[in-house]
């Protein structure tokens, strides 16, 4: 398959992963953070890992959409769902992602509330369409690769007088995310966390561009590289990252030329800020409070935002202390340092968002099989 096969070739790896072997310095240690879920899937889906040398390292970030939600906006999901008896719209990841007391949307709908999995905004749109009697929520989530089919349908319910359909919004912005990552004690003082270069998210660049991250390579001095999703895509980006640490250059480059322009995709941008405005704050679970990082309705489209037309009650929501999402999303842990891992927490039964998302880094390491002999369970729990 085109854009496919050329990238997965292993000869080239075998090239590649040379390349990398003879340019990574033996004395240095380099440790490259994956923003996006993505990433971590293709490192663990294609072995990338035993193709590099061992001081070579990659750090988990919080890219994965459903695993930054914080635990108090699913449970409002749930409310919406439960208390204010609407149709609930949602992508299938969010179904069974345990809120407070480990409730969740599909046990919300086994339950008899009306929650349906769609696979666009389309979908959403069409069940309102269908349903004029009854009031239809979506729940978006997502960083900005998802927010314009978000906007599109906000522009469409108004456009044709929908008067049942609104939009919980709880879309985020990667780089306010990173910013706040190298920001954080832990990279900046403590050192618990180093972060040489990113690789910087595929889908996210290519509506955003690659002009955003000028940013903190400059401030911070760390090199991105925007990275592919194809295993040859992230080990390009691996060694053009070496090349930046060994020759002490912290540039924004670009090896997913074939999509990611500089500037982005400008009509979805122009769409996105005529229907979104910034959030002053909005908690992302395990990075905290995060200053304008993610967008809320404009008032000229308030009659679509599900936070004015319903009334949330304010709740007492509460995270499982024992999972471990909330440091795996810092790049302070590894999922296997999870007690939880593969012996109570498996993608059959999962306890935190990164075992549920098809993004989550607990996932990867679970679903790949890298990790799966079972550890003994800890007595205390
Ligand atoms: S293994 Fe499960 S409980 Fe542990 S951090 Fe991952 S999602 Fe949370």
């Amino acid at each position: 398959m085109k854009y496919v096969d050329e990238y997965r070739d292993h000869e080239l790896a075998k090239t590649i992963a040379g390349a990398i072997a003879t340019e990574a310095d033996p004395e240095k240690s380099y440790h490259f953070m994956e923003f996006c879920g993505g990433h971590t899937h293709a490192i663990f889906r294609y072995g990338v890992q035993d193709l590099i040398p061992q001081n070579v390292h990659f750090v988990h970030g919080p890219g994965c959409p459903v695993c930054v939600l914080p635990i108090s906006r699913l449970d409002d999901a749930v409310e919406l769902a439960e208390r204010h008896g609407v149709i609930l719209c949602t992508y299938g990841d969010m179904m069974r992602v345990p809120g407070t007391k480990q409730r969740s949307l599909i046990r919300a709908k086994a339950d008899g509330a009306d929650v349906r999995m769609v696979y666009s905004t389309l979908d959403a749109l069409k069940i309102a369409r269908e349903n004029p009697e009854r009031q239809v929520v979506f729940f978006a989530i997502g960083f900005e690769t998802t927010t314009p089919p978000t906007a599109v349908a906000i522009k469409t319910a108004q456009a044709e007088g929908f008067k049942n359909f609104s939009v919980f919004c709880n879309h985020v912005l990667t780089p306010a995310a990173i910013s706040h990552i190298l920001e954080s004690p832990e990279v900046r003082e403590l050192g618990i966390v180093k972060i040489d270069g990113f690789l910087g998210p595929s889908h996210v660049s290519s509506v955003i561009g690659s002009q955003p991250y000028e940013f903190f390579a400059e401030e911070f001095q760390k090199p991105v590289v925007i990275a592919g999703f194809e295993p040859l895509d992230v080990m390009q980006s691996v060694l053009m990252l070496i090349r930046q640490v060994n020759e002490d250059r912290h540039e924004v480059e670009n090896e997913y030329t074939r999509v990611v322009t500089e500037e982005g995709n400008l009509k979805a941008q122009a769409l996105v800020s005529e229907v979104f405005e910034l959030r002053k704050t909005f908690d992302w679970r395990g990075l905290g409070t995060v200053p304008y990082s993610a967008l809320r309705i404009r008032d000229a489209y308030a009659d679509f935002d599900a936070e004015k037309r319903f009334e949330l009650s304010v709740k007492a929501s509460r995270e499982v202390k024992s999972c471990e999402c909330p440091s795996i999303l810092r790049g302070v842990k590894k999922p296997t340092d999870c007690k939880l891992f593969g012996t109570v927490c498996t993608p059959q039964n999962p306890i935190g968002t990164c075992m549920v998302s098809s993004e989550g880094a607990c996932a990867a390491y679970w679903t790949y099989g890298r990790f799966r002999e079972p550890k003994p369970l800890d007595a205390a729990e």
